[in-house]
């Protein structure tokens, strides 16, 4: 999980604080580190840091990356280590100019098109898939740019949403089962390219439609044209984007993220029927789900836990001990509302588990009587070789335990999960093409 962002504004010399603003929205996708490259039509300028967007990027330097074009990406580690040499966008000199790339996703044969490349005496800088990929680009065989691409895109096998620039053109391509998001948007004089719909209203920006699965765009001089290199089959979008990535105010391929998460609450209630006195949310993934749930079964919606804007998302976090740290800063039980009450915590997901005995446990410790866990999304079962960082069966509690085991972890007096049959009603038509290899172990792209 990361974001991407593409500007092309050609009568103004301002895409560095438009892909600012498309980063900042986009900013939930990856805390890392970030960067931004644009071009005045010859020279491109870049800059890129671990950080926050806004610690990163202020007025002054902003002003130093001048251009007509800009790319920008937000960063989680999940290839390679959490290091600025590993933040995006990637810039490098090639046969076709200077290019930018920046990537969301992760390929599942890097490793053997990193030997291959490597045996044939390509140096790397990083430790990303993203370079392999420009790399490939630049040993390409192909007469320009658009037809490298394509033809490494044709190589690549997994998951990627790409946007590409070069001193006059900017890319934007998806992988041929789409199961990364990216999306069109129209400025009065220009276009933009981001992971989510949410970026293009911050970015002022009118939504035209989703990047189709195996298609790519190319926006330069000559306007904006479409190809399609490969898929035209039904788009497999990953649907823990819906359960859990996704801010709730985006439209992914035609469905609103807030209507799903409704529509998943409304259908936990319908699965189970708890004798509690309140819904609860874990913020803030868990809010609109337990809202459409306290609305289905008629058990009043309360917060019960306020969270510390300002820490970042503690599932993101690469190392053990700094989740561990992260949690404790940032949740704090509101007293008062809990205190002697049955609860019915809403979570989006569990995962490693942490995160969740740790809020039963905050919640036990406010005075709750009666913790119940109920998750909006099936057990995670399986690794995510698509982009999400969870790289071993190990880390995953519901992998390894067996339901009460489970419960018996996390501390709580009963665990409920949605049922996969139940995310499908909720996602809508279409839900059992999306990937959900991490609930079914049924990966729609071979793992190598
Ligand atoms: S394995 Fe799960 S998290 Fe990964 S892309 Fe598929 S649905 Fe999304």
């Amino acid at each position: 999980m990361c974001g991407v962002i593409g500007v092309f504004l050609p009568g103004q010399m301002d895409a560095a604080r438009l892909t600012f603003l498309g980063l900042y929205a986009l900013q939930h996708r990856g805390q890392e580190s970030c960067g931004i490259v644009t071009s005045d039509g010859s020279r491109l300028s870049a800059y890129k840091d671990m950080g926050l967007v806004a610690e990163i990027f202020d007025d002054e330097r902003l002003a130093r990356l001048p251009g007509r074009i800009g790319i920008g990406h937000v960063r989680y580690s999940t290839t390679g280590e959490s290091s600025v040499i590993n933040a995006q966008p990637l810039l490098v000199r090639s046969r076709y100019g200077l290019v930018a790339l920046a990537h969301n996703g992760n390929l599942v044969n890097a490793r053997s098109l990193s030997a291959e490349l490597q045996a044939s005496g390509a140096i790397f800088q990083t430790t990303t898939d993203t370079e392999i990929i420009l790399t490939l680009i630049g040993r390409a065989d192909a007469p320009n740019l658009e037809q490298a691409v394509v033809s490494v895109c044709r190589e690549l096998k997994g998951a990627f949403a790409l946007t590409i620039m070069t001193a006059d053109r900017l890319i934007g391509i998806r992988d041929p089962l789409g199961i990364r998001p990216l999306v069109l948007g129209k400025l009065a004089d220009g276009f933009v390219l981001a992971s989510e719909s949410c970026a293009l209203s911050t970015m002022g920006a009118e939504f035209v439609r989703d990047v189709l699965p195996g298609e790519m765009l190319v926006i330069g001089p000559d306007g904006l044209n479409s190809y399609y290199y490969g898929g035209h089959g039904a788009e497999s979008l990953c649907i823990f984007e819906y359960v859990y990535f996704a801010r709730p105010d985006s439209i992914l391929s035609g469905r609103s993220v807030y209507q799903t998460r409704l529509a998943i609450g409304a259908q936990l209630a319908r699965e189970y029927q708890i004798t509690a006195d309140l819904v609860v949310p874990a913020p803030d993934s868990g809010v609109v789900a337990a809202l459409g749930f306290a609305k289905e079964s008629g058990i009043p919606f309360d917060l019960g836990l306020i969270k510390n804007r300002y820490v970042g998302r503690t599932f993101i976090q690469p190392a053990q001990s700094m989740r561990d740290l992260g949690v404790k800063i940032k949740l704090n039980p509101v007293g008062p509302v809990l205190a002697g009450k049955k609860v019915i915590l809403i979570d989006d997901s569990v995962v490693r588990g942490t995160t969740s005995a740790k809020t039963v446990r905050l919640l036990r410790e406010a005075g709750a009587a009666e913790v119940h866990l109920v998750v909006a999304s099936p057990p995670y079962i399986r690794p995510c070789y698509y982009g999400i960082d969870t790289s071993s069966t190990e880390q995953l509690i519901a992998a390894n335990n067996s339901l009460a085991a489970v419960q018996e972890k996390i501390g709580a007096d009963s665990l409920s999960y949605l049922s996969l049959e139940g995310l499908h009603k909720a996602v809508g038509s279409g839900a059992n093409r999306m990937c959900r290899a991490c609930f079914t172990g049924e990966y729609l792209v071979p793992i190598q």
